[in-house]
């Protein structure tokens, strides 16, 4: 099997790998489980100094990988260096935050003591997305190790310059060999993972029909498994917010990273007195945007990461229009070389059309116009999502209600959605389950191992 590593915005082929054999698996996967078993007994002050040099890594090698993501997933270059920086401080927060987290935990019990301990799982296999090549496998990465795991990569298939790019980042920090390991392979070979004795757990991150078939082979084979999915995420504005920041908040939630974000805005749920102000000035934001070459100085909105996933989201466009939405910018795929798409606004949009029931990943936005924060709060539960929310309104009594209303793993008050290495990330509904990042995100990977010891009998 070949492992293409393809341009999208020119089309080009970059270069292309065999996939790795069996064999080839098979040796990764033993000096993987060895490396694990020493790590495990590695004081935990030796691994944060790790997770300082890799954070170093990747600030010392950003000009050198944030282009490997431009090139292979067409977001805009400053995108992809913002990318490398967030990785490196993810890896910062959690060499200062883990050796707490990590701390035994005393629970009083009837014992003379007892305690909560935070043991290793083994290897965590992590099965990641294309979007965001870099910060998807980084942000699992760095608390998995910190608990003293291993973690075996398997990276969306158009992304194998930044998988590869990614365990020589490990090497460079001088990580022992095989503690993060990257394997090329397609996703016909994650059941065989999954089921390998050496793999303790699994981390998803991808669509939802995926994530439902890798959360049944996973239960089959009785791993743990933290699943983090899709998501239309609603964005409200109600009639007493500042609509005008609203609006240029926006702008970027949905457009940014070319729209292929899962915790990116796409539904934008307007209160009728304010909808036509918001419209105006998010349709001008929006026409704002420079479409490019990512590569290009100035550039807002690079190419979507392949041709089919451009073709999937004009076809969500059309439709939604054939069922009555209004286009108001954009529309079309830009023609030429490359999955190029134009930013596109479409408004009275309803909750049955298209663009509102599937998730939209990619430029398009859908607005959607209720007559009150009631109305609001029913449109924005109204999918099989629960990701992440946000709520504009100036009123913060009413939105602390409102917040406990919204199915979602985050809702964010007069903000964008965006993860934090300090805040637990992670979704209800049909957008999985478990969380990453923040202590939680730790713990999942671990074995929380209670200790109950009596009195010293002679
Ligand atoms: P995808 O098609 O589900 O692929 C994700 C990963 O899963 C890739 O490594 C892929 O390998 C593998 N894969 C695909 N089908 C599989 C299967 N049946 N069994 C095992 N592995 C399989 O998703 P994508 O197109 O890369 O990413 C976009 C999706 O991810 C969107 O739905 C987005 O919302 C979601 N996402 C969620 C989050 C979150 O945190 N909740 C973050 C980012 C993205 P191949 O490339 O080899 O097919």
């Amino acid at each position: 099997m070949t492992i293409t590593s393809f341009n999208p915005a020119t089309d080009a082929v970059l270069t292309e790998y065999d996939a790795h054999d069996a064999p080839a698996i098979e040796q990764k996967l033993e000096r993987a489980a060895s490396a694990q078993r020493e790590w495990a007994r590695t004081p935990v002050a030796e691994r944060m100094a790790l997770l300082r040099r890799v954070a170093q890594a990747l600030r010392e090698q950003k000009a050198g990988l944030a282009p490997l993501a431009t090139l292979e997933m067409g977001k805009p270059l400053a995108e992809a260096v913002g990318e490398v920086e967030k990785c490196a401080w993810n890896f910062d927060v959690y060499a200062d935050a883990a050796p707490g987290m990590l701390q035994d935990q005393v629970v009083p019990s009837s014992a003379t003591d007892s305690r909560m301990v935070y043991d290793p799982l083994g290897i965590v296999l992590a099965v990641m997305p294309w979007n965001y090549p870099f910060w998807q496998v980084m942000r699992a990465a760095a608390p998995v190790l910190a608990g003293g795991n291993g973690m075996v990569l398997k990276h969306a298939s158009n992304v194998p310059q930044c998988a590869l790019a990614l365990e020589a980042v490990f090497q460079k920090a001088g990580a022992p060999a095989g503690l993060f390991t990257t394997l090329l392979v397609g996703s016909g070979e994650v059941k065989r993972l999954i089921e390998d004795h050496r793999i303790a757990a699994v981390t998803f991150t991808g669509s939802t029909p995926a994530g439902r078939s890798i959360a049944s082979q996973a239960g089959q084979a009785l791993k743990k498994q933290v699943l983090e999915l899709g998501g239309s995420d609603p964005f409200i504005v109600l009639a007493d917010a500042d609509v005008e920041a609203a609006a240029t908040v926006a702008v970027k939630a949905r457009f940014q990273n070319t729209g292929q974000s899962c915790i990116a805005a796409k539904r934008f749920i307007v209160e009728h007195a304010v909808a036509d102000r918001f419209v105006d000035a998010f349709v001008a934001g929006a026409r704002k945007l420079v479409v490019g070459d990512p590569m290009g100085d100035g550039v807002t909105q690079g190419a979507m990461a392949k041709r089919n996933l451009r073709d999937e989201l004009h076809a969500q466009v059309e439709a939604s229009v054939q069922q009555g939405a209004k286009l108001l910018l954009g529309g079309k795929p830009v023609a030429g070389p490359g999955a190029f798409y134009e930013p596109t606004v479409l408004d009275q949009v309803t909750p049955d059309m298209t663009a509102a029931r599937e998730e939209t990943f990619g430029p398009a936005a859908a607005i959607l116009r209720v007559a009150d924060a009631a109305e609001a709060v029913r449109v924005a539960n109204g999918t099989p999502f629960g990701l992440g929310a946000a709520l504009w309104t100036t009123d913060l009594d009413h939105a602390r209600q409102l917040t406990r209303q919204i199915d979602a793993g985050a809702v964010f008050v007069n903000g964008m959605v965006a993860s934090d290495p300090r805040l637990p990330f992670g979704g209800t509904k049909e957008s999985g389950y478990g969380r990453e990042l923040g202590v939680l995100g730790l713990h999942e990977f671990t074995n929380i191992k209670t200790v109950w010891t009596g009195p010293a009998r002679t």
